[in-house]
């Protein structure tokens, strides 16, 4: 860092090389990486510690759906074979602890600034940096900007008719409020079925006094079969860490390669070219173990939709056999193609709907048509009335972070206006043209939501921080 300014050129004086909005998993692992290279970097950070998704979103059942030894940072040797995660799965607050624990271990804290929400970063162009203004009132100059704001950030809300008027009380999943919210005894709502919902509606089923299940669409779960990991399960997989982490990369599916501890890619054989026996055989054997690997155990089950179908068939077939209402079952069963649409992971989901007190509300065949003081009408009239109503109903994905932030480039440019009028374009999902030195991590048109977070916001951190390491050093105050 050279932090002789030019006398009288005060446009050529920066507070800093970097600065990074966010400090979830991808601001983190990106402020690791450009300090490695020895730039200065500032972060900010909307929430009052680090985490972003992991701290935003505290609702009942909260965890990942990728195993707990995948779903980790692979890039410093200390910090993979140091910790120890209690779950296979692990749930929100030890993720968040683990951030923490990160943060601390490699001393990225210092560079984050709390409470702090970005709202604005405009391209100087005479001076080649970027002015970003935040909530408090600041001013940071820089030459590099890094958008680390997730791509599930923002809480879509639908606009209910009548959602102000109901008199208990509704919140979403990603707003769940750290103290928590009593529903012991109380007639809950959920509206959703997505991965959100389906952890949400297992954890607090057994405790609430009556809970209906607004679905519009059903997913394909698989199972996790949470548990404490077994003595002796995480030593192999630590002794071999750096290949576990390269064939993620290299053969893994959406970056994951553990069965069972195991490193095991998928088999380059057809689905199709096994008998049914052999593939019944191979469902079951991953179905026991849990995990999503139930996915990728074929060469096409992704890629042709027969193959797709014997997955589908199978699994259907569990879903039978789990709820013993059969209406309720065949409702719970998808009829689009396994991983068109993100699964979510599950552990007793399908039993909830075997207890008296759980009802399935379709509202596809009958939408739902407004609140009242009350609870929710649907389409036919049908009113169901509630104290509370989970609203998990997803997020404005992708884009939807980025443009509440006001972003200028070249010329003045609006990039919320130019995505509004032309679509979105990126390269490869972190840069945009007439955007210098601008970088997005884990964004729209990046394979987010279909690869391990840790491991894709590393890959897009290391080469950012390489660009970044080679441009030029600013005269930094
Ligand atoms: P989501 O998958 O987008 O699900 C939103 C749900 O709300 C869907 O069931 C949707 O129905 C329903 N919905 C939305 N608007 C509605 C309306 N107007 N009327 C009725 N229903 C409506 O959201 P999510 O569950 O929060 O998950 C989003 C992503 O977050 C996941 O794909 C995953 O990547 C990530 N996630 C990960 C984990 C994890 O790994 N542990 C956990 C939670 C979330 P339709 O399907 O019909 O639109």
């Amino acid at each position: 860092m050279d932090t002789h300014a030019v006398e009288g050129d005060k446009r050529d004086v920066l507070d800093c090389d970097v600065v990074v909005v966010g400090a979830g998993v991808g601001g983190l692992n990106s402020i690791y990486h450009l300090l490695g290279q020895g730039k200065s970097v500032r972060a900010f950070e909307a929430g009052s510690e680090v985490g972003g998704t992991w701290y935003w979103n505290k609702y009942p059942g909260a965890r990942v759906d990728i195993e707990s030894l995948e779903y980790s940072y692979g890039f410093s040797e200390e910090v993979q074979q140091e910790w120890k995660w209690p779950l296979l799965y692990s749930e929100q607050p030890s993720v968040l602890e683990y951030l923490n624990w990160v943060c601390d271990r490699l001393g990225l804290r210092d560079s984050i600034e709390f409470d702090t929400r970005v709202t604005s970063a405009r391209f100087e162009e005479e001076a080649n940096c970027w002015v970003v203004e935040t909530d408090g009132g600041e001013t940071v100059r820089c030459r590099h900007c890094v958008m680390a704001l997730g791509f599930l950030c923002d809480p879509y809300v639908p606009e209910f008719p009548g959602l102000g008027s109901f008199e208990g009380g509704f919140v979403h999943t990603a707003r769940w409020p750290a103290e928590g919210i009593e529903l012991k005894g109380k007639r809950v709502g959920v509206i959703g079925t997505g991965a959100s919902a389906v952890q949400a509606i297992t954890t607090i089923a057994p405790d609430v006094g009556e809970l209906k299940v607004f679905q519009r669409t059903p997913n394909w779960c698989f199972p996790i079969r949470n548990d404490t990991i077994a003595a002796g399960y995480e030593a192999p997989v630590k002794a071999d860490y750096a290949e576990v982490r390269r064939r993620e990369y290299a053969e893994g599916f959406a970056g994951m390669i553990l069965v069972d501890g195991k490193i095991a890619p998928a088999r380059m054989t057809p689905a199709l070219d096994a008998t049914s026996e052999e593939r019944e055989t191979a469902y079951w054997e991953r179905y026991r173990v849990g995990g999503p690997h139930i996915f990728f155990i074929w060469a096409d089950q992704m890629s042709n939709l027969d193959a797709n179908k014997t997955l589908a068939d199978f699994l259907a077939e569990r879903i039978r056999e789990r709820v013993h209402d059969r209406e309720t079952a065949a409702k719970l069963i998808p009829d689009h193609p396994i991983w068109s649409r993100r699964p979510p992971g599950e552990s007793g989901f399908y039993e909830v709907f075997n207890l008296d007190h759980v009802e399935l509300v379709d509202s596809r065949a009958n939408p739902i048509s407004s609140f009242t003081p009350g609870g929710i009408v649907m389409d036919d009239g049908t009113e169901h009335e509630l104290d509370v109503v989970l609203l998990a109903t997803g997020f404005d994905a992708g884009a939807g972070a980025l443009n509440r932030i006001d972003i200028r480039g070249r010329r003045d440019e609006s990039l919320r206006e130019r995505w509004q009028a032309e679509g979105v374009r990126t390269l490869l999902g972190m840069m945009v043209s007439g955007f210098p030195n601008m970088y997005i991590l884990d964004g729209v048109q990046s394979p987010a939501c279909f690869f391990s977070p840790p491991l894709l916001v590393d890959a897009q951190s290391r080469w950012i921080s390489r660009v970044v390491g080679r441009s030029g050093s600013p005269h930094v105050k």
